[in-house]
């Protein structure tokens, strides 16, 4: 059923999805420069509600530019945003510090390294979104934070610093910091090209499984064979354009553009 608001208070596992496959979010001509480096020409996006969609392609194609801009951390030179309910920011006009606002608080990212502040306690690291940006009473979002991380297996953590904890681990609080924050929308920057080999798993298995119930995501990741595995829709950017996109069993086995070809040649 539709989750509400009452029931995602009482649930912070459930993801806030609705029975169908609404838009969610809606990015369109969305371009991008750094000084004379044109990093985003044009880029359009569609999200669905409950959908994984990945980006792949070589370094310095733009993936990291496009979640950022999603986020509100980077404001593209032109180009429109708009997720379900929220209003359509324009940047090529001047967009309100209001209408940014609202767009940020739509998504939260899940970075390369954790950035998980050193002084607080794996606890405090979670609930500081919640309490201090969203003002969500202590205790519940104590209690949330909990259950957080009871189901990303670090419960017993919750008191401890992150530099006691291995890389998978701090990443692992890292999603929960997220996941505390309620958003519509997770975005996920490499989450494990920072990590030991060794740990990757523990933090891909976290991802799949909320892939799994349901939550809304862009996945930005050369971790092939996961993205494979999550991805409902892959998107193969290279020289700040999407080059192609489609189906991963389409992307990865039969890739009707030459680039991608290449790419995945070099990667797998
Ligand atoms: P990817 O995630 O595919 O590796 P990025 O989006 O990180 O690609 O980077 C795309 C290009 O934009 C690169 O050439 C990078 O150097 C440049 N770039 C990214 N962020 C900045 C920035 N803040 N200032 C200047 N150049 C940047």
């Amino acid at each position: 059923g539709r989750a509400d608001a009452a029931g995602r208070a009482s649930d912070p596992l459930a993801p806030a999805t609705t029975p169908d496959d609404a838009v969610l979010l809606t990015a369109r001509g969305i371009r991008k420069s750094f000084g004379d480096n044109e990093v985003l020409r044009s880029i359009d996006l569609e999200v669905r509600r409950g959908e994984v969609v990945v980006l792949i392609g070589p370094s310095g194609s733009g993936k990291t530019t496009v979640l950022r801009s999603l986020n509100g951390l980077e404001t593209p030179d032109r180009g429109t945003l708009s997720f379900a309910g929220g209003p359509d920011l324009d940047f090529s006009t001047r967009v309100s510090k209001q209408g940014r606002v609202a767009m940020r608080d739509r998504s939260a990212m899940v970075f390369q390294q954790h950035n998980l502040f050193p002084h607080m306690t794996v606890l405090e690291n979670v609930i500081e979104g919640p309490v201090r940006v969203q003002r969500v009473p202590r205790a519940r979002a104590v209690a949330e934070a909990e259950a957080l991380l009871e189901r990303v297996g670090l419960a017993e953590k919750r008191d401890e610093y992150p530099f006691s904890l291995s890389g998978g681990q701090q990443q692992r609080v890292g999603i929960v910091r997220a996941l505390a924050l309620k958003p519509d929308l997770l975005l996920f920057d490499e989450p494990t090209s920072a990590l030991d080999p060794e740990l990757v798993g523990e933090v891909l298995k976290v991802i799949k499984e909320l892939a799994d119930e349901g939550w809304t995501m862009v996945v930005v990741t050369h971790e092939l064979g996961f993205a494979r595995q999550v991805a409902d829709e892959v998107l193969f950017m290279d020289g700040g354009v999407v080059v192609e996109r489609g189906a991963p069993k389409d992307i990865f086995t039969k890739p009707a553009e030459e680039r991608t070809r290449r790419f995945l040649d070099r990667i797998l």
